[in-house]
């Protein structure tokens, strides 16, 4: 009886708790336990724990294509001001561009100041096939879908923001005629949304599964070895988050950072276990706006733009990972050497794919623009996850801060609820 009434207890407890609450415990827990299976020779059992992660990862994909289309349709029509829908993605295009070129800064700095690549022996490395960037008209053509179902299944979020803002307009353009679509898609929201909660509440076994998988597979000893390369781009984007990020909040919009950070952090920890910031979207959709007050009118067009093309943490892996093999090679690079890399990071990391392990394969791309030999990849890539966690974390972040910005300029932001601690959490399951 008693034993059942302290197990009630713990149950109790555990679900009362807030939502980032039971993540940050999810990540700890994982990473504890799969440190311990890595140490007592049983990775195997990490990797088939990594299951339950990809059940939660492919559950919050489910959801991208219809929350990007529904959320957005209804974000414009929520706008009636066309003027002001550009206005919003200029300002977008404008900071994502700015804090891309700065993370990459940061980058080359870390990798200056730690040189993670003095003393890495380069000569066993495989050989890697350079990456061929899209012809820049190629890609400003494909904006345009020529069948917005094949957009959708394909999930090209670019196509399917493009169809939403048509389709959005053409909805306000008609006038009184467009009204009962225009409640259908806010009903349709409504949906969606708690669709969204109830998937994230399942956060915490997703991300406990991911970092058991993650911890258990590298262990300890793996990591070592390549341990500068991991501290400069880990502490690289802790900088930029908080310098940067923290500091456009305070000094541009006077906003409290605190509350940013306390308010992303779902995302956040969703990014760093998931790598995956296309497939983080609808968890930093329902926080920013939920958290943070964001108007829908904001985040729906911000966010998805965001996760697309604003990529600050690949940008400054590319950074570090440029001055590792330079070192590791005994390149010397010279201040037209660094343009070129800040040029092409800031390319590459816009062409990159909010999915895992898609900056490794763009950092051939920002290797060959300085001719520094792609064996580094090779390298890189045995502890590339480790990376790709920090550097998505950031880039999802980076996605909330300019949304939050943004916002804040154009006056879409519920105050009183961006300055009331924790919300997200889902009392309906929680009371089941
Ligand atoms: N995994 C990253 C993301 O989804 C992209 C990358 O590999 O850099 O944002």
């Amino acid at each position: 009886m008693t034993s059942q009434t302290s197990r009630k207890g713990i149950f109790r407890f555990w679900f009362d708790m807030l939502l980032w609450k039971q993540i940050a415990i999810a990540l700890v827990l994982g990473v504890a336990f799969g440190i311990a299976l890595n140490a007592s020779g049983n990775p195997e059992i990490a990797a088939s724990i990594k299951h339950v992660g990809t059940l939660f990862v492919s559950a919050i994909k489910m959801l991208i294509v219809p929350l990007i289309f529904v959320s957005l349709v209804c974000g414009m029509t929520s706008v009636s001001d066309i003027g002001r829908m550009g206005r919003i993605g200029l300002k977008a295009i404008f900071f994502y561009l700015c804090t891309t070129a700065f993370a990459i800064v940061i980058g080359l700095a870390m990798g200056i100041i730690f040189a993670p690549g003095v003393g890495v022996d380069l000569s066993t490395a495989v050989a890697v096939e350079p990456t061929q960037a899209p012809p820049f008209i190629q890609t400003v053509l494909n904006i345009i879908p020529t069948n917005p179902f094949a957009a959708a299944a394909d999930g090209n979020v670019l196509q399917i923001i493009f169809f939403a803002i048509m389709f959005g307009l053409a909805i306000n353009l008609v006038g009184d005629a467009g009204k009962p679509i225009r409640d259908f898609f806010e009903s349709l929201n409504a949906v969606i949304m708690k669709l969204t909660e109830i998937i994230i509440s399942f956060a915490p076994y997703g991300v406990f599964a991911l970092m058991t998988w993650v911890a258990g597979t590298y262990g300890l000893q793996l990591l070592l070895p390549l341990a500068s390369v991991i501290v400069a781009v880990y502490l690289g984007c802790f900088i930029h988050g908080l310098v940067v990020y923290g500091g456009l909040l305070t000094i541009v919009s006077r906003l409290s950072p605190v509350r940013f950070f306390q308010g992303a952090i779902e995302p956040m920890i969703v990014a760093y276990t998931s790598a995956s910031s296309a497939g983080t979207l609808p968890v930093s959709i329902a926080a920013v706006q939920q958290n943070l007050g964001v108007k829908r009118s904001v985040s729906s067009f911000t966010l998805p733009l965001g996760a697309t093309i604003n990529m600050d943490g690949t940008a400054m892996y590319q950074g570090v990972c440029a001055l590792f093999v330079a070192q590791a090679f005994g390149v010397d690079l010279g201040m037209s050497e660094y343009i070129t890399i800040i040029l092409t990071a800031t390319l590459a990391s816009i062409g990159t794919a909010g999915v895992p392990g898609a900056g490794l394969i763009m950092l051939s791309l920002v290797l060959t623009s300085v001719g520094l030999p792609l064996e580094g990849v090779a390298i890189i890539a045995g502890i590339d996850r480790i990376l790709d966690m920090a550097r998505t974390s950031l880039n999802v972040t980076g996605d909330c801060a300019a949304t939050v910005i943004i916002a804040k300029s154009e006056g879409e932001i519920d105050m009183e609820a961006y300055d009331t601690p924790h919300v997200m959490k889902t009392p309906e399951l929680r009371d089941a």
